[in-house]
């Protein structure tokens, strides 16, 4: 058993009398403990990262890359604890969890590079064409940031937030999924074996009123939060008051539309990879498959026969494509929607079932109606939903009929018209003819209810940083 402790201003904190188990959902045992952070911790730890804030703010940007190198660094050296850890707190088979601690060294290592040259940039007076002033253009960091993260991808979307938000001179609050502590915790560590100045980076556990007391504070210049539209909705509200930088990366429902000249064998590998890679709980996972109707039937006896050949089992072992769900929160919501599906008559093609301790099957609807709530709704789980099409337009108009706007893939061997096809859907990524490839320099995040703003890329960099433009006359100079 592992117990945690909160990390403030470089140190960890003593025994704590409120805390809550971690849980192994594989095994179905606990397997630590986190604490609560109190009131007083909250305050605590506001008051420290803002003190650390007048010095990291002011070190060189060169130097605050060097510190970003050595977290990635440390992730590299400890890649294979790291990622054990996140495949016992949320089941992710240990082949994929091993994928996620490469995302996120990549993106300390993209950010450092990408960010030590923001003092020589600032710097730069320049003259502004046609008119008679000089200019100077400064990018400086927001402040004090409050970072809210699921348990879906913990290393990567705290890397996502983390490595831009320190890189930018903001100091940062933590807040890691009570389901997910263990990595974010060896992250706490690697901050202390390479010195990092205390204060910089804080990492506080608890729960709903954890967040909402960072988001509330006044003291806190942004939350960057990642988790459920509708938690997502809450903070908003909350943080009102305040009138809080806010950016948020919420659900989504994204769809793949297999065009007619799509080859079988690719379409039915990239459906499986966008829905069953970890288990389905991603947000841009394509849970809404379209199928020109001249190819449905062959893709669907393709999609069955590969689904029904993906290994569940231990997620420890390299071989195991399907672990168990993440909670056993996430398995009862998963278990609803097969009773949804029952209710709903729709017709399953495999799985729809509950297996022993945490499982379920992975599972393909097809020819469901388009009010279905699994249509409609984001599931979070190892569920596809399958409907044939008609023409592009019609295929376009499904895509669009959602209240996300996250992602979307496109398969045709016509680059114009898929090309054309991404250009028209309302999404903020869209692959073509791939699977779901995520780099750093490149933003992510999308319309509608999926998001607001962009993280990853200078996009990322600047969600962290207040732009400001000093104008000065020609002739005084
Ligand atoms: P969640 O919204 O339940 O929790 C996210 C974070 O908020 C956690 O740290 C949690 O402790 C905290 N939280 C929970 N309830 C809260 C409340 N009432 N007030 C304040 N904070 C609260 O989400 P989750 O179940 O951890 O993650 C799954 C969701 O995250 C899915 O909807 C998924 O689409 C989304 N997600 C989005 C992205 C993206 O990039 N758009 C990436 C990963 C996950």
């Amino acid at each position: 058993m592992i117990e945690l402790k909160h990390f403030i201003n470089g140190e960890y904190t003593k025994k704590e009398e409120n805390f809550r188990n971690i849980y192994n959902p594989s095994k179905q045992k606990d397997i630590g403990t986190i604490p609560i952070a109190s009131e007083e911790e909250i305050l605590d730890t506001i008051k420290c990262a803002n003190e650390a804030l007048k010095q990291w703010s002011n070190t060189p940007s060169e130097k605050r890359a060097e510190y970003l190198y050595k977290i990635a660094q440390g992730l590299e050296k400890r890649k294979d604890d790291i990622a054990k850890n996140i495949t016992l707190c949320m089941g992710k088979p240990l082949k994929e969890a091993l994928l996620d601690v490469e995302d996120a060294i990549a993106c300390y290592s993209y950010y450092a590079e990408s960010s030590k040259d923001i003092d020589a940039e600032n710097q730069k007076i320049v003259s502004l064409e046609d008119t008679d002033y000089n200019i100077s253009k400064r990018y400086e960091p927001v402040g004090v940031v409050g970072l809210i993260v699921p348990w879906n991808f913990p290393t990567v979307t705290t890397a996502w937030k983390v490595a831009p938000a320190l890189a930018a001179g903001c100091t940062v609050i933590l807040k890691p999924s009570g389901v997910s502590p263990i990595p974010e915790h060896i992250l706490a560590e690697i901050s202390k074996e390479i010195n990092l100045p205390n204060g910089v980076l804080n990492i506080l556990y608890g729960g709903a009123n954890l967040a909402q007391e960072l988001t509330k504070s006044e003291d806190i210049a942004k939350i960057s939060f990642t988790g459920s539209t509708r938690v997502g909705q809450e903070l908003t509200c909350i943080s009102a008051p305040s009138l809080k930088n806010l950016s948020l990366e919420l659900g989504g429902k994204s769809a793949l539309i297999a065009c007619e000249d799509a080859d079988i064998d690719e379409v039915a590998t990239l459906a499986c990879n966008g829905i069953f890679f970890n288990n389905g709980q991603m947000c841009s996972a394509t849970s809404r498959v379209l199928i020109h109707k001249n190819i449905y039937t062959k893709v669907l006896e393709k999609l069955k026969q590969k689904v029904e050949e993906l290994k569940i089992g231990d997620p420890l072992d390299m071989g195991t494509d399907i672990g168990p769900l993440s909670s056993k929160k996430q398995f009862n919501t998963v278990c609803n929607y097969f009773e949804i599906a029952k209710e709903e008559k729709l017709a399953c093609l495999t799985g729809g079932k509950k297996l022993d301790g945490n499982y379920v099957s992975p599972t393909i609807y097809y020819d469901v109606f388009k009010t279905s709530r699994l249509w409609q709704e984001e599931i979070f789980g190892p569920i596809l939903c399958v409907n044939p099409f008609d023409t592009i337009e019609e295929a376009i108009i499904m895509a669009n009929d959602t209240e996300y706007g996250l992602a979307a893939s496109v398969i045709s061997k016509d680059q114009n018209q898929a090309i054309s096809i991404a250009n028209s859907l309302k999404a903020g990524i869209i692959w073509i003819n791939t699977d779901q490839i995520v780099l750093p320099q490149l933003s992510w995040g999308g319309y509608k209810k999926s998001s607001i703003g962009r993280e990853l890329g200078e996009e990322g960099l600047n969600s962290f940083r207040e732009l400001k433009h000093i104008i000065m006359p020609k002739e005084k100079y």
